[in-house]
Formats: C-alpha cells, structure tokens, sequence
C-alpha cells in the first residue's frame, strides 16, 4: 500500500499489517455549519481507515475540532463558547448523516488544555519558545527544518501569514507564531496557565492532540491541501523542537472548487454540508467524493451532482437485475494500493455485475445500502412518468399535483439527466 506524501513529494510504502497505523486528520475550526469541503478530510480519512481495516491493518483515525480560535471569538463576541458548543454539534449531526460512523476519537481543544500547557511548558525549557507579556512565542530560528514540509525556506516563509497571526511587537523574529495568548478584554473563555491567563494558539492544539491520541510517533498526518502552511508547517516545529518524531507523512487532500474557485467561507460561495446532504442524498454525495482523486481539486456544481447521482442509480440498476459472475476484486484492491485512486476503484466497479462482489466493493466506503435499493411501486413511476409528460407540455400545476401526490405515497422525486429523466427515492 504506498500513498503520496506532502513531506517528501512522493509516494511511499506503508508498513506491512498490521501496523499499527495511527492516522490524525486535521478537523474544522468550529463557528458555523460546516460547508460541504469540510466534509472531504472526514470522508477521505473514514475510507482510508475502513479500507486499512479490511486490509488487516490496526488503523486509528483521531479528527479534532478546533473550539477555540480566533475566528470563533470574531463571530460571536462575548458567546464563543457557545457557538462553538452549537457548530460542534452540527458538525457531529451533518457527518453523521453521511452514515460512516465515527473516528476512534474526537478531541476538543478545550478538553486538551492541560496536555498543550504541558507541551508549551516543554518547549519553553528547551530554549524552542518565550513568553512575552502574557503571550508565548515560538521562536522559529531555533529550528533549521522550519519551512521543509511546504517548502517555504528563508524569506518565503515570511510571505502569506496564518490568518490569525497579528504582527506583535513582542515577537523576537517576524516568523514567530504564538503557542499561548494572554487573554483580551471581551473574550468569552480563558484558562490559567504559568504565563497568566488566556488561551492556546490554533497551531498547539493539534500538536498536543495527535500526541495525546496517537503518542509520539505515528504514520499519517492528514488535512487540507491549504493547512500545509503555516498550521502543519507550525505543527512540525512544535512536535519536533519537543523531540518527538511525530508524523512520518503528510497526507494533504485537494480542495472543493465552486464554480472552479476554491471553496471557503472568506469567498462566500459556501454550500453547506447540511444543503448538499438535504438535496442530493449521503449516496450521491459519497459517490462524488469517490469520483475524484483524494490529491486533486474537485469541483462542486450541479451538473456533476446530476451525474454521481446516475452513477448510484446505476449500482442500484445491477441490483435490480440478477447476478452475474462477472468482475474481478484484483483491479479494484490494485486501485486503492496505489496511492488510494478511488476514481479508478469506482470505474472498476462499475464493471461489476456480480451482486455479492459489488456489495463488498460498496461497503468499503459506506455505499452498501445502494445494495438494498427497492424499486418503487410500478404505479409511482407510472406517475413520475406521467409528471414528466406533464412539465413538457410546460403544465406545471399538473407538475406540482403529481409530484406531492408521490411524495405523499413517501418518495422523492429527482431530476437526471439519464433517461427516463427522473429518479424515485425513498424519503427519508
Ligand atoms: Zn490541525
């Protein structure tokens, strides 16, 4: 099994099973619903673990969520706490409804306070950090390896800023990035620390929560294509100026493109996850995901939503039809060794028509209910069909009346573009 790491700018072979493999994916800031890129390092990390698993590999998936951050104080002044309660709970909700079950741990940043005072206290005996009025420093010249993982040596470090770094006038060293902040006037949350009160840096708290989870060492460190730097970057210098080895590779999945621009909350052209799973259904939103190599970018727009919902529809179509002996388990599993190409282990599928086959295939990334897709009553199409008719004939009331009299009878009707044109399913 070898896959492509970040650090080393190329593919690499994992141990042998059973490992173990240890596996820290970086999870959201949490301040609002989680949009629908969020949802990539989860499914990604979920897959990977479900499909080490099955090859005899001991694999742990810790997915933290960062609940205290700057941007949560500047979306919510004087109640972050609570908003960050509030969107850790959707956040939970809306990957839970992708039905993938859950990491073998999930940590909170203020749950981990103790172990990331711990680690700065550490660091600061190392000569590696400095408090200065209140805050703590990391002083980045004390560690020649910064700028490795993303490449950014010398003065490149200094250009694109954490969003969250300020320019202080307590930092020795312009690159110096905060580990401890003293606490300011309207912030809601504070703990005590031997620098005074305040709270964590965003980069720390993942430094001490892979370690508190996975130990010190430990295979696959995953996240975001735009975490590379300064966070993971951050996140080396820390682990490493403390000794530990922390992780042998670097996994960095591609962003999610709108309308081919990348997606984020800053540019506004969001699509939550709720949204995305209310319209298109977990089935076809995980048949998406699969579609696109996990390194690349992927675009989100209607049109490929239109085809991955197709593509399920068409699984569902081999169990619809009997089972025939043909395909072959080798070219998939070959896919998924190969830097994990799920677009390729897709198109394998695709081939297969053998139902007990296809269902193991499914089942490795969450997709074995498209196994037990019933066909909908004969006289619902019949009505689907007749509702098509209908909108060309551009009588839309009619339209409408069959459409709630079919969703009345507890199935929803989809627009495709395969024939017939539509698609029936259940309610959910
Ligand atoms: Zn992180």
């Amino acid at each position: 099994m070898r896959l492509y790491d970040t650090a080393t700018r190329g593919l690499r072979e994992l141990p042998p099973p059973p490992g173990p493999i240890g596996m820290y994916v970086c999870g959201p800031t949490v301040y609002g619903r989680a949009h629908v890129g969020n949802a990539r390092p989860f499914v990604i990390g979920m897959w990977l673990r479900s499909w080490l698993r099955l090859r005899g590999y001991e694999a742990t998936l810790v997915h933290n969520l960062t609940d205290i951050n700057d941007k949560i104080y500047a979306a919510a002044p004087g109640r972050s706490a609570e908003l960050a309660e509030q969107a850790s709970a959707w956040y939970f909700e809306d990957t839970g409804d992708l039905g993938l079950g859950r990491p073998d741990h999930e940590p909170k940043a203020s749950e981990t306070i103790p172990e990331i005072v711990a680690l700065i206290e550490e660091l600061v005996e190392r000569g590696v950090a400095y408090p200065a009025g209140g805050d703590v420093y990391y002083r980045v010249s004390r560690f020649p390896e910064y700028g490795v993982l993303s490449r950014r040596l010398g003065e490149a470090s200094l250009r694109n800023p954490s969003e969250e770094e300020e320019p202080s006038a307590l930092k020795q060293d312009p690159r110096d990035f905060a580990l401890w902040k003293a606490h300011k006037e309207g912030e809601d949350t504070w703990w005590d620390s031997p620098w005074g009160r305040g709270r964590p840096g965003w980069h720390i708290e993942c430094s001490a929560m892979a370690e508190k989870f996975l130990g010190p060492v430990f295979e696959i460190h995953g996240g975001g294509l735009d975490l590379v730097f300064p966070h993971h970057e951050n996140e080396i210098a820390q682990s490493r100026g403390a000794g530990r080895e922390f992780a042998r590779r670097w996994m960095h999945n591609g962003m999610l493109r709108f309308v081919g621009e990348k997606m984020s909350k800053s540019l506004g052209n969001v699509v939550s996850l709720r949204e995305a799973l209310d319209t298109w259904g977990r089935e076809t939103l995980l048949v998406y995901f699969l579609g696109g190599h996990w390194r690349k970018p992927l675009d989100y727009s209607d049109e490929v939503l239109e085809q991955a919902a197709a593509q399920a529809e068409s699984f569902r179509n081999v169990f619809r039809q009997s089972s025939e002996p043909i395909g072959e388990w080798e070219p998939f599993a070959t896919a998924l060794e190969d830097d994990f190409n799920t677009p390729e282990a897709l198109a394998v599928m695709h081939g297969w028509r053998d139902h007990d086959l296809l269902r193991r295939g499914l089942e490795v990334f969450g997709l074995e209910s498209l196994a037990a897709s019933e066909a909908a009553p004969a006289e619902l199409e019949k009505l689907a069909r007749k509702r098509a008719e209908a909108r060309e004939r551009r009588d839309f009331d009619e339209a409408d009346r069959l459409r709630e009299q079919i969703e009345g009878a507890g199935w929803v009707i989809r627009d495709v573009e395969a024939e017939p044109g539509f698609q029936l399913v259940p309610k959910r």
